[in-house]
């Protein structure tokens, strides 16, 4: 495999699948599984999943709601959501945790880095849940951070469309994707691949980052196995 160790970040809409809100059990299901592929090939696995299927802070800002506490809604919505996959992922008989940077301790573990590497090393599956743990930062941030923090070789964003383009695809048929991309490129050419917290930390420490479509079948062990099916971007 090209990657040993990933840090896999999904989306929160993403687990919407057909429905306006909330979570799919279908889609759950279906991730479950394009995960076990990867697990059964003896990848390590740190999953950080977001919350917007549930609540995003600056949401709440828009209907008057105090920034902060919007922000700690939405933390507790990407644990609700790491409690759902947590779910679905043993269903298939794989070993998680959950660990939480929010303490909360009747339902997941804190957030211990050297914990969480032990989880790894053991093949169980860590997701890491409420993101940094602090507002104003994003899921994107957290699974930067946690990516650096455990070692991981590569941070895999998983969305909808396959990869990053010079244009958004979905607004301009002629819009070209790049196979590779260097992080310098992606900001001189003002294109969008994560949040800028994110994606300078991520430039800093020199983890590249793999955009890819998590809603193709066999797409994430493909990429694990080292075809580049999505968008690679590196130092
Ligand atoms: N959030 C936060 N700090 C973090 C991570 C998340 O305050 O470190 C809050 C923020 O309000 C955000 C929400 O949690 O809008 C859900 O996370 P995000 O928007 O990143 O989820 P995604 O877009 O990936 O579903």
């Amino acid at each position: 495999m090209k990657y040993n160790r990933i840090l896999l970040k999904l989306s929160g809409e993403a687990l919407m699948g057909d429905l306006n809100y909330g979570i799919d059990p279908k889609r759950l299901a279906e991730y479950a599984d394009e995960i076990k592929q990867i697990h059964d090939k003896g990848v390590e696995i740190a999953i950080v999943i977001g919350g917007g299927n549930i609540f995003r802070g600056v949401a709440g800002v828009s209907s008057g709601m105090d920034r902060v506490q919007g922000d700690y809604m939405g933390m507790l919505a990407t644990v609700i959501n790491g409690m759902a996959l947590q779910g679905a992922l043993e269903d298939k008989g794989m070993k998680t945790r959950l660990q939480t940077a929010l303490k909360m301790e009747s339902i997941a573990e804190p957030y211990i880095k050297r914990r969480a590497v032990r989880h790894l090393e053991k093949g169980r599956i860590v997701i890491f849940g409420a993101g940094t743990g602090n507002p104003y930062f994003t899921t994107d941030t957290a699974a930067v951070l946690r990516g650096i923090e455990v070692n991981a070789d590569v941070i895999l964003k998983g969305t909808r469309v396959d990869g990053v383009y010079d244009c958004d695809p979905e607004k301009n048929a002629s819009a070209v994707k790049f196979d590779y991309i260097s992080f310098e490129d992606v900001l001189s050419k003002g294109l969008n691949v994560m949040d800028t917290t994110a994606f300078t930390l991520s430039q800093e420490n020199e983890l590249p980052i793999v955009v890819f479509d998590m809603n193709k079948e066999g797409n994430l062990v493909k990429i694990c196995e080292g075809q580049n099916i999505g968008t690679v971007v590196t130092i």
